[in-house]
This record gives structure tokens, C-alpha cells and sequence, in this order.
């Protein structure tokens, strides 16, 4: 292929990612936007397998190679659960990163293109900052897997004087940085190059180690952000203008998804980078704040679906428990009933619902819900006071009102949906065991709340059984 038709191609590449990005905007129009996207990544592998760049040689090695990764890929698509997810996606950020720093070390010690001048420069600028970027990536990634899988506590580890570690190991890597540009030879800048990349593994670890609790989808988007700016970084390196497009477009993008986040916690970026916030393992209640007072009231699966039957205004409030219980389809099939009756249904999403943003919205899309009744937090708050049942599905942070009333909670500011102003709110989980944040909630002792206890699919099951019986 030659570089003029390579490049067009890149150029068809970025514009079918721009279109991709533009249609996952949308529930409606994400399946056209995935569509775009998997033909961008292929005209992108092609142009790059058969341009210039790659000679007959290296052929049998790329085609070995994508052979073992699209096993990999194939046998963790088959293997893996939905609600792993969230911590595959932060391992696939973590390759991403390690990338970078591999091909950053393979650009430096590469004798076969020579820069002299000010290209030099600016080529181990680039070799420099890239090779940081995906260290810190790479370990930081591997850590949020490690909080998100339960396999590391969700309690922030908060070092004494971890903001001036950070600027210490922040002036450590600009000295040594200094010192690669100026080394003569690459063994002479190897040293430099091997003691920043180990800062920032060190960094990336500190980084999500000292963020907790319910800040950690700030943390997600974040690692998605600097995935795609190491993604940039390795297209510099390799001057592949597709691949430093494809980085930016992920890295603001990503950079846009955690403003979002923090804005629909009510949290400040930068307060959330310096960590701290957020307590508990997520199994011990009561961490911060107030303790609830109160006896809690339990309900039936039948007496669930009387209260559905009579109800005008039904809002169903889906978390993190229906995606482990699997439940969305039984949800659904409760839906269609009821809508059926003449029950106006609707879904209230929190933006931070579940273990990855959107996740929600994916599981109600996957059980084919129609979108014009799935509903953003702000856009269904204010309904509340004229429902009559407020259905929470395996939900607990996002409907704790402590986040609201007690200043002293771990989650105070962070807007929740209001369920508790439902005539009656029925909480559908398995124990009183807390949510991701470690934060107890006063929710469950309300006058006008009954817990139904129980795997949220089975009891839906019940539920939808009685409804039909
Ligand atoms: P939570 O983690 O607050 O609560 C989920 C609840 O589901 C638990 O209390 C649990 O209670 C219940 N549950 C678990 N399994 C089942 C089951 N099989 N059947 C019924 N219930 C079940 O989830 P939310 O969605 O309310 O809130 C999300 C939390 O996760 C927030 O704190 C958010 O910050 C955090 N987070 C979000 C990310 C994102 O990007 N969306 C990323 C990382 C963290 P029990 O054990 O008693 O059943």
C-alpha cells in the first residue's frame, strides 16, 4: 500500500471514530456508533499491517501476534461477567499504558532512525513523557482493577505527607528528566529513563491507593483518560498520526466523562485526585456520620406486587445488585405487565450507578427497555413526592439521604435520587450490609420504607409470579 492511500485510510479511521464517539452519546444511536467504530479499527489495523511502514518480513510476526491477542480477547469476552466489567476495562487501560512504556524503551534504544538537533530533542521529550504517562497508567490501572474485583480494600491508604512525596517524586522525574536530554549516549540516559519509569509506577499506586469509597468513578474515567493520552504519547513516539488522534479523542474524551462524574457527585477534580475521601470496605456499616436509629420493616414478594398493582406512578431504581443478580430481564418482563395495567413506569439512573458509568443504562438497553422511560436523576427528582412506589433494585449509595441531611457522612453533597419522597419506597436487597462507600443508610428506617430481602432476581421472580397469579 503506499503512504498516500495509507493516509487517507488513517483519515477515514478518524473520521469513523468522531462518528463512533458521536453515536455512543445516545442509547439510540450506540449500536449504529459501535458499528463505525469497529469499521474505523479495521480500515485503521489494515492500513498499518499493509502500509508503508511494515515490511513482507514483519508480517508473519503482526499476524502471530493478533492471533494471540484476539484468543485472549475472544476467551475474556466468553469468560467474563457482566459485572466484571468495570475491572476488565481498567486491566485493558493498564495495557494500554504498558504499551506506552514499551514502546518508549524500544524507541530509545532503536539505532535504525537517528534524530540530530532539535528533532532529537523533541523525540526524547517524547520517548520521556510518554514512557511516564503509561507507567503511571499502567500501575494506577492495575490498582483501580485490584479495588474495583475486592481483591484491594476500598479504603483510601493515606500515607502522612503524601502531598509533598507527590511533589518530591514530581521534582525527581523533571531533575532526571533534565539529565536524559543531556545524556550523550542511551546507555548514559538509561539510568534517568529507568528511575522516572519507576517513580511513576510508584505514583500511579499512590494515586488510586489514597482515592476511596465513591470517588472511584472519578478514578475509572481518569485511568480512561490517561489511557488515551498514553495511547498519544506512543503515536508520537512512532510518529503515527492515527494513533496520536485516536489518544486525543480518547483522552478528552475521557477528561469530559470525569467532569461529568464529578459534577453529578458534587466533587471537585482536583479535590478527588489528592485523595482521601471515601471510607469503609464496603461491607461494614455505619463508617462516618450518624448511625441510623430505627427499626427497619420487612415486606413480601406478594405484598410487593399489591402495592405495584394499586400504584398510579411506579419509579424503579436500579444499582449495583441487579447487575450481580442478573435481574434487568425480570425487571423488564415486571415492566411490561404493569404498563400494561395502565402503571406509569418509569426508571430513575444515577450517573454513578453501579461499577462503571453507564452501566445501567447498558443492562436495561441489553433487556431491550424502552429508552423514553429510563430517565436521568436530575430529570425524574423532582416526580418523587407524586409517586406512589419507588422501587429500589440492589441500589444503596445512590439513594442514601445522608448524603443530603448529615454533613459528617462520608458522601455528604453528593446528590441522590430521592426515593424516600415516594409514597412508599421498597428497598430489594439481600441484607443490611452497606454499599460500595462503607456508609450506612438511614433510608432503610423510614416510616414509609419496607425492605424485601432476598436475590433481587429471585424475589423479582416472586414478584412477577404474584403479579401474574
Ligand atoms: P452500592 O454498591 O451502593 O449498593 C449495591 C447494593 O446491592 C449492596 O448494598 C448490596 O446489598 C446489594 N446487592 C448485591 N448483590 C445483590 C443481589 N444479588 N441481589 C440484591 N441486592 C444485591 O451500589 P449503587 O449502585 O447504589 O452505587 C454505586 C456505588 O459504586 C457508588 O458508591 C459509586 O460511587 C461506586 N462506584 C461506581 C462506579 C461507576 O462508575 N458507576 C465505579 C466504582 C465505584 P446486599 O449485600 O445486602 O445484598
Amino acid at each position: 500500500m503506499s503512504a498516500s492511500l495509507a493516509t487517507v485510510s488513517y483519515l477515514g479511521a478518524i473520521i469513523l471514530f468522531i462518528l463512533s464517539l458521536g453515536g455512543l452519546s445516545n442509547p439510540e444511536t450506540a449500536r449504529r456508533g459501535n458499528l463505525y467504530g469497529i469499521a474505523g479499527m479495521t480500515i485503521a489495523v489494515l492500513a498499518t499491517v499493509f502500509g508503508p511502514r511494515v515490511t513482507l518480513a514483519g508480517i508473519p510476526w503482526i499476524v502471530g501476534a493478533m492471533l494471540v491477542g484476539a484468543s485472549i480477547g475472544l476467551l475474556a469476552a466468553k469468560k467474563v461477567q457482566m459485572t466484571q466489567m468495570p475491572e476488565l476495562v481498567a486491566l485493558m487501560h493498564s495495557l494500554v499504558g504498558l504499551a506506552a512504556c514499551l514502546v518508549g524503551f524500544a524507541s530509545y534504544v532503536d539505532s535504525s532512525v537517528a534524530f540530530s538537533g532539535a528533532e532529537k530533542v523533541i523525540h526524547e521529550i517524547e520517548i520521556y513523557v510518554g514512557i511516564y504517562i503509561g507507567a503511571v497508567t499502567f500501575s494506577g490501572s492495575i490498582v483501580a482493577f485490584g479495588k474495583l474485583s475486592g481483591k484491594i480494600g476500598g479504603k483510601p491508604m493515606l500515607l502522612p505527607g503524601r502531598h509533598a512525596i507527590n511533589l518530591v517524586g514530581a521534582l525527581v522525574v523533571i531533575y532526571y528528566g533534565y539529565a536524559f536530554l543531556q545524556a550523550p549516549s542511551v546507555e548514559a540516559g538509561m539510568p534517568a529513563l529507568i528511575v522516572m519509569t519507576a517513580i511513576g509506577l510508584l505514583f500511579g499506586i499512590h494515586m488510586v491507593m489514597a482515592i476511596g469509597g465513591a470517588d472511584m468513578p472519578v478514578v475509572v474515567s481518569m485511568l480512561n483518560s490517561y489511557s488515551g493520552w498514553a495511547a498519544a504519547a506512543t503515536g508520537f513516539m512512532l510518529s503515527n498520526d492515527l494513533l496520536i488522534v485516536v489518544g486525543a479523542l480518547v483522552g478528552s474524551s475521557g477528561a469530559i466523562l470525569s467532569y461529568i462524574m464529578c459534577r453529578a457527585m458534587n466533587r471537585n477534580f482536583i479535590s478527588v485526585i489528592a485523595g482521601g475521601f471515601g471510607t469503609g470496605d464496603g461491607a461494614k456499616a455505619g463508617a462516618g456520620g450518624q448511625a441510623p436509629q430505627g427499626e427497619v420493616t420487612a415486606i413480601s414478594a406478594v405484598e410487593t406486587a399489591e402495592l405495584l398493582r394499586e400504584a398510579k406512578n411506579v419509579v424503579i431504581v436500579p444499582g449495583y445488585g441487579m447487575a450481580v443478580a442478573q435481574a434487568q430481564h425480570t425487571v423488564y418482563e415486571i415492566t411490561k405487565l404493569l404498563r400494561e395495567k395502565g402503571v406509569n413506569v418509569r426508571f430513575g439512573i444515577h450517573p454513578v450507578a453501579g461499577r462503571m458509568p453507564g452501566h445501567m443504562n447498558v443492562l436495561l438497553a441489553e433487556a431491550k427497555v424502552p429508552y423514553d422511560i429510563v430517565l436521568e436523576m436530575d430529570e425524574i427528582n423532582d416526580d418523587f413526592p407524586d409517586t406512589d412506589v419507588s422501587m429500589v433494585i440492589g441500589a444503596n449509595d445512590i439513594v442514601n439521604p445522608s448524603a443530603e441531611d448529615d454533613p459528617a457522612s462520608p458522601i455528604a453533597g453528593m446528590p441522590v435520587l430521592q426515593v424516600w419522597k415516594a409514597k412508599t419506597s421498597i428497598v430489594m436487597k439481600r441484607s443490611m450490609a452497606s454499599g460500595y462507600a462503607g456508609v450506612d443508610n438511614p433510608l432503610f428506617y423510614k416510616d414509609n420504607n419496607r425492605m424485601l430481602f432476598g436475590d433481587a432476581k429471585k424475589m423479582l421472580d416472586e414478584v412477577l409470579a404474584a403479579l401474574k397469579g
